[in-house]
């Protein structure tokens, strides 16, 4: 039997906004250059760096590639603080906006009494910084915030998910999750949980099969001025996810007409 929609779980980082290459990579460079080392990430760089999940992993795996051998913890915590510092300064700088529709999704979902919450392997003060530099306050619609300091290993383990599974008291596949990039796809997928992909910059790079599990692959959440654009699955209409396109791809998607081939957009060219 269909299972009706009852809680919306949001990744943060790709989804929420585009932090990745305008935020958390510019932060590594100003952290780069305050502790006077010579490297500055590209963009080239930092997207193949960011098959390594979690800030300071990445951090590790990149500095034991250029020195040839494992950091010391204490001077990974340090670089890791300072680029934490020069990351809640720029989002706190207004640089980092919320993507098109996740106001106006967030809102229409809460509207209709459903749960919705925060689940992340960042952070929880670069969320705080990302949620309070946006003009709409979205925290009322949010239960609850799952974040890098609650879980022990992060995405694409489930651990994060499995912990908002249980604290929301909803059956998994009651569940739908919006996340931007494989490793969160994986991690939702490892937990049982449905899924909508919307490619960030970053993610839109990767071959659209990359994200095969998800119910549908879309480049974004679509509002009047940006509509979005369906990759793979149903065809979403009006051009914007909504909460009626989210409830019947989780419990009646064999209804759903399906998205005609599209030829892909090289975002380089
Ligand atoms: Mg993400």
């Amino acid at each position: 039997m269909a299972e009706p929609l009852k809680a919306v779980f949001w990744d943060v980082d790709g989804t929420l906004a585009e932090t990745e290459m305008a935020g958390h990579r510019l932060a590594f460079n100003r952290a780069f250059a305050d502790s006077g080392l010579p490297w500055r990430w590209d963009p080239l760089t930092y997207r193949r760096l960011l098959n390594v999940t979690g800030g300071r992993e990445r951090l590790g795996v990149f500095l034991s590639e250029v020195e040839g051998r494992v950091p010391e913890a204490s001077r990974l915590d340090q670089l890791q603080a300072c680029k934490q510092a020069h990351y809640l300064e720029l989002v706190g700088e207004g640089d980092l906006v919320l993507r098109a529709g996740v106001v106006r999704l967030m809102t229409e979902i809460a509207g209709a009494g459903l749960l919705q919450a925060i689940v992340t392997t960042s952070g929880r003060s670069a969320v705080t910084a990302l949620l309070q530099a946006s003009a709409d306050d979205l925290q009322p619609h949010l239960r609850f915030w799952i974040c890098g300091e609650d879980v022990a290993c992060k995405k694409p383990d489930p651990q994060a998910y499995r912990l908002a599974i249980a604290r929301a008291g909803v059956q998994p596949a009651q569940i739908l999750v919006l996340e931007d990039s494989s490793p969160g796809l994986r991690a939702a997928a490892s937990a049982g949980l449905a899924t909508v992909v919307t490619l960030s910059q970053v993610s839109a790079m990767e071959p659209v099969e990359a994200f095969a599990e998800a119910l549908a692959v879309l480049d974004g959440l679509g509002d009047e001025l940006e509509p979005a654009r369906v990759l793979r699955g149903p065809t979403c209409p009006g051009d914007q996810v909504t909460l009626s396109y989210l409830q019947r791809l989780l419990s009646e998607p064999a209804t759903m007409e399906p998205q005609p081939p599209t030829t892909p957009v090289n975002p380089d060219g």
